[in-house]
């Protein structure tokens, strides 16, 4: 089978090919500066190619995306008839969706519903379901949401303690993020654990950062909250913040409570602490310099995030296995290494030889250890291709 893995963002789309039974991925890319001018980005397996192709809105970059995959030189297929489905990422399923689904009128309807909780990704989202939709009419398509697998999480972890007018009027409350990569992340435990019934922490630590405690597979708690900006620290993001810092900031600097978000969400995180980069290479490098402001920020993001782990191992009364995934997770032994620190207390022991690993699945910590440790690299496109087959293969 082949899957079409479509990620829309407001000026790009990524997408990939892949088989969801072997997680091969014949071929995969990046349309950027859609409705400025158009590039494509190709690649298969090593090769690559960039082309300048006119994409005044996402139908010609779904167009220019599926024309590359058929083309005599750089394509992987012969015709699009070859794409069996196609599974695209959706940021905010509010209240509507806890599960993936395959797409139709009351789909979008739905999606359409949940814009104002997501307002920046779920139109560009809609734009890509429509895109493709509009270019392959026939074939399946399948929503898969960033918010679905938090959906288990009981009301004491997703309320927030505001008036319920809010709640029951607006959907006001906890969501969660990155929901897939986090579910991907449970479900290799499991395996890796040898039992579905366990207590997980899995922290998603990237350019955005997250953690979800997880037992026997289902969600009870995570770190992000109605938007990606709650949490810990993250690249650009200030994580959890007193509200009265937005009030204080918009009075005095006469901003609107928009911008003063917008400074939350781009400007700040280790970017700001570091007055030098979100990217975390960067910061160490820093460290090594003994740039001040660089360890700091890293020091915050340490900090924050073993608390949450701590917090989250109250939450569910201890924990069986402690894993960590994305750009920092998986390739940052240091920052592991940091966070177990302050882990001893719960019996946490990591084995640094083993930890010093990049980009590869290992369990990183002591035979004794009272927690097991992983790094496992997480595959959000794998999951969604996976998700997209088994609907499409039970609709059949
Ligand atoms: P992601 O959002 O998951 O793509 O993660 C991106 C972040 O991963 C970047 O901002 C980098 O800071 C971090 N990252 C990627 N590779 C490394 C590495 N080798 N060492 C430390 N951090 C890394």
């Amino acid at each position: 089978m082949n899957v079409l893995v479509i990620n829309a963002g407001s000026s790009s789309l990524k997408y990939q090919l892949m088989n969801p039974e072997t997680g091969d991925v014949s071929a995969k890319g990046l349309c950027e500066r859609i409705y400025i001018d158009g590039r494509l980005t190709h690649k298969v397996g090593d090769n690559k190619v960039v082309k300048d192709i006119p994409m005044p809105s996402h139908s010609e970059a779904i167009q220019a995306v599926l024309e590359i995959l058929v083309d005599p030189e750089y394509g992987v297929i012969k015709s699009t008839d070859e794409i069996d489905a196609v599974g695209h990422r959706v940021l905010h399923g509010g209240m509507e969706f806890s599960e993936s689904c395959i797409i139709d009128d009351e789909v979008i309807k739905a999606i359409e519903k949940c814009i104002p909780l997501g307002p920046l990704h779920n139109p560009a989202n809609l734009m890509g379901i429509r895109a493709c939709q509009a270019v392959m009419p026939k074939t399946p398509q399948v929503a898969v949401f960033d918010t679905a697998f938090h959906m288990t999480m009981p009301p004491k972890a997703y309320r927030y303690a505001i008036p319920t007018e809010y709640f029951e009027n607006d959907d006001i409350r906890r969501y969660g993020f990155h929901g897939t990569s986090h579910k991907y992340i449970a479900r290799r435990a499991a395996e890796l654990y040898g039992s579905k019934e366990f207590k997980l922490v899995n922290c998603h630590l990237g350019n955005g950062s997250s953690l979800s405690a997880v037992k026997d597979g289902k969600c009870q708690d995570t770190s992000m909250g109605l938007s990606p900006l709650a949490g810990v620290p993250m690249g650009t993001r200030s994580g959890d913040i007193d509200a009265c810092v937005v009030q204080f900031i918009c009075n005095k600097y006469g901003m609107t409570v928009d911008e003063c978000l917008n400074m939350l969400n781009k400007k700040s995180g280790v970017l700001a602490l570091s007055e030098t980069s979100s990217d975390f290479r960067d910061l160490e490098a820093g460290e090594a310099k003994g740039d001040e402001n660089c360890v700091l920020a890293l020091q915050k993001f340490f900090y924050e995030v073993a608390k949450y782990i701590g917090a989250y191992a109250a939450a569910l009364n201890g924990i069986d296995m402690l894993t960590f995934t994305a750009g920092v997770g998986e390739n940052g032994p240091d920052t592991r290494a940091a966070i177990c620190e302050y882990l001893g207390f719960m019996g946490v022991k990591i084995d640094p030889e083993k930890n010093n690993v990049r980009g590869k699945e290992a369990l990183i910590s002591t035979p004794d250890s009272k927690v097991q440790v992983w790094v496992i690299p997480t595959n959000e496109e794998l999951m969604i291709a996976q998700d997209t087959a088994e609907l499409v293969s039970a609709a059949k």
